[in-house]
């Protein structure tokens, strides 16, 4: 099937997806949208109040933040790809569970990247950064570039985030800005290596008292 056939082919099943438990509580599932050619691709959490009632994602007040920041670097939102870690609202924002992550990602994000196949994949916030940096902390590596399994990762602050919190709203501007030359010298980005946790690195445990 060809790319942009895969993405309505993924839109149209998630609008109908009962494969997890947040189906029960969500008015309209959010696909995401973007067009198939999308340089970058930009992953959320999942779908707030107004996006469930839109069915379409960062239409709130983090959207029109992340249009500001999009526009900034010349960018329209609707030359980008967006889309979020699970499609569906989860019931009063609580953060999505590992299970609904999994099913909805492996269903879905998979085929929506594999198609878009963007030049980079600018994670926002902690979930999508934890689908390729699963133990790296969003205050060392935002605005860093790294190849993580064949595709350059950005991961960024979520900009819900940076507007609860002045403090993170230069950082994930300034993070913006380097975008564009990022996404230029995108052939020279190291791999990421996965730091060891602080209890790999001390001597091995006795297996055994006995
Ligand atoms: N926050 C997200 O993570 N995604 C949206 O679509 C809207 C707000
Ligand atoms: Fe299906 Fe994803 Fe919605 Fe769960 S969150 S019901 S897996 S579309």
């Amino acid at each position: 099937m060809k790319a942009e056939g895969v993405l309505k082919q993924v839109a149209d099943e998630v609008s109908s997806c009962e494969k997890c438990v947040l189906y029960h509580s969500r008015k309209l599932a959010v696909p995401g949208e973007g067009p198939v050619n999308a340089e970058i691709m930009f992953i959320g959490e999942g779908p707030g109040f107004h996006e469930n009632e839109q069915g379409r994602p960062f239409v709130g007040a983090a959207g029109k933040f992340l249009e500001e920041l999009l526009a900034r670097i010349g960018l329209k939102r609707e030359q980008v790809f967006i889309t979020n870690v699970v499609k569906c609202r989860p019931p009063s924002n609580r953060d999505p569970h590992p299970e609904e992550v999994e099913t909805c990602t492996s269903t879905y994000l998979e085929r929506q990247i594999q198609a878009i196949n963007p030049k980079v994949i600018v994670t926002l916030g902690r979930y999508s950064m934890g689908l390729y940096l699963p133990n790296a902390k969003i205050s060392s590596v935002h605005g860093q570039a790294m190849q993580v399994r064949g595709r350059l990762i950005v991961p960024m602050y979520h900009p819900a985030a940076a507007l609860h919190q002045q403090s993170l709203k230069p950082e994930i501007e300034s993070d913006f800005a380097r975008l564009p030359q990022l996404i230029s010298k995108a052939t020279d980005v190291p791999e990421y290596v996965e730091q060891a946790a602080p209890e790999e690195k001390q001597e091995p445990k006795q297996l055994s008292l006995f």
